[in-house]
């Protein structure tokens, strides 16, 4: 091929691959669960750092009087010239103390938050350098000494469902038998059916994909709930230094894939399904959050026109009113793009009537 003649737009996945590259990817996590069930372990161990070096230990009574506080913990890790830049939102009071059932609304609180601050800068004028805080995806950490959910986990896990991608862990595994994490898997998940909650939807494996890929996606799948042991101690196994718990009667081995979900669940987040929980978050949970805000506004514009109607025998201004009609008929033409673009993804049902019963 004549080079003299391309015009060169054939680098253009290249540029956007090298732009994404140097700006670096930005992905939130966050954990929800009591204290003690692990969390801080588990995602030191998940990313292979130290979150928490700044944690101090409360005390006793701390413990009784604490209430329900965010921490955001923010790293940047780069492997081979890929940036990720890594936020966990870690809530330390969770049903901690006596009498604070409620505590967990400062997590969905927090959630509907960066929401809002995105939707505010998205609507702004500066539209280039939005700080995005919105949460990719939380992990419920749920005990391991119960016998599945707890009314607690189903009342909270109901009002994460339809904000952020929820991906259930069983808790400290290595506390249960093999066949007790299987029948606390079955448990959790009929709990989450009996009461229909939805956790984050794998999606689809692609036809196309290898044999490898697709036993690895189906087995991903059949694990969930997630039952994971963590540690951040180095153990020696025959030479290996690996994480893991030292018992006197074995070692459990975190990564190793017959003791633990632990490798699955790294795979899926920063592997695999990252990219997707991104996409879920922004198509799915931040869409429903915006129709919704968008009828707010809209609902809020059409009660000022009525009154304006209302007082038109006055010297209301006929061009206010003009001003308002279009911006109304501006957002529900947005609302209408909304619901397209949804029916076009291909949404369950359920997300499309609950962004159309606004
Ligand atoms: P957090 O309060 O939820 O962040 O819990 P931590 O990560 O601070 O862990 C609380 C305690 O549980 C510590 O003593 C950990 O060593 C221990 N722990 C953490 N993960 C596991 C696990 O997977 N299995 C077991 N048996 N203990 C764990």
């Amino acid at each position: 091929i004549d080079n003299e003649r391309l015009i060169g737009f054939a680098t253009l996945p290249e540029q956007v691959h090298r732009k994404s590259v140097k700006k670096g990817f930005d992905f939130t996590l966050m954990a929800i669960g009591e204290s003690g069930l692990g969390k801080s372990t588990l995602i030191n161990s998940l990313f292979l750092g130290d979150f928490y070096q700044t944690r101090k230990q409360p005390s006793v009574n701390e413990m009784l009087k604490r209430t329900t506080s965010i921490q955001k913990h923010v790293t940047e890790i780069e492997e081979r010239g890929v940036k990720l830049r890594l936020t966990v939102v870690d809530t330390p009071g969770f049903g901690d103390a006596i009498n604070n059932e409620d505590s967990w609304k400062t997590s969905v609180e927090y959630i509907d938050e960066q929401f809002q601050q995105y939707f505010h800068a998205e609507s702004g004028l500066n539209r280039r350098h939005i700080q995005d805080s919105r949460i990719h995806c939380c992990l419920y950490f749920v005990p391991p000494y119960g016998h599945g959910l707890r009314p607690l986990d189903i009342e909270v896990l109901r009002n994460l469902q339809n904000r952020v991608n929820v991906i259930p862990i069983i808790a400290k595994s290595d506390t249960l038998t093999p066949t007790e994490v299987k029948k606390m898997k079955e448990r959790v998940l009929e709990d989450l059916r009996k009461n229909q909650i939805q956790i984050y939807q794998f999606p689809e494996c692609d036809e196309e994909e290898d044999e490898d890929f697709k036993r690895q996606d189906k087995e991903l799948k059949a694990s969930i709930p997630f039952a994971v042991a963590s540690s951040e101690t180095l153990i020696d196994v025959a030479g290996r230094k690996v994480r893991g718990r030292q018992y006197p009667w074995g070692i459990v081995e975190v990564e190793n894939p017959s003791h633990s979900d632990f490798a699955k669940l790294r795979t899926m987040l920063i592997q695999s399904h990252m990219h997707d929980l991104k996409e879920t978050t922004q198509d799915l949970h931040y869409e429903n959050f915006r129709a919704k805000a968008i009828a707010r506004i809209s609902n809020g514009t059409s009660r000022e026109r009525n009154k304006l109607k209302r007082d038109s025998s006055a010297d209301s201004p006929q061009e206010m009113l003009q001003q308002k009609e279009a911006e109304i008929k501006r957002m529900q033409q947005m609302i209408s793009k909304m619901e397209a673009k949804l029916k076009a993804a291909g949404q369950p049902k359920s997300m499309r009537d609950s962004v159309i019963d606004l």
